[in-house]
């Protein structure tokens, strides 16, 4: 839990300080976007057996800040690998764990 909440962390500085010139402070938007990705991975069900978000079965996000999450985590997935080995490559096989269990389900 900690990890994946310091990991959206990193994606969130990384693309805002791309995106948005910011220094290394987030934008209101990137902040208000962080927060939220804090509080839900808090709220979330699965909390110690969650998979990354990406993933999760139940989305949790709402529709307009999961939207912009998802960018985020295209932006900065890939160049996670250089800056923060560890960090991406955990969130990674986290990824790749959750591929192998049950599709999500449809409701
Ligand atoms: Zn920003």
């Amino acid at each position: 839990m900690k990890r994946e909440y310091k990991t959206v962390r990193c994606m969130i500085h990384l693309y805002c300080r791309d995106h948005h010139n910011t220094g290394k402070e987030l934008c209101q938007d990137c902040q208000e976007l962080l927060d939220y990705a804090g509080l839900r991975l808090r709220a979330c069900p699965f909390q110690e057996n969650k998979t990354t978000c990406g993933n999760c079965q139940v989305h949790c996000y709402k529709p307009s800040l999961r939207e912009k999450i998802q960018v985020v985590m295209r932006y900065a997935g890939p160049r996670m690998i250089w800056q923060h080995p560890v960090l991406a490559i955990g969130h990674l096989l986290d990824g790749l764990r959750k591929k192998a269990g049950p599709k999500k389900q449809l409701k």
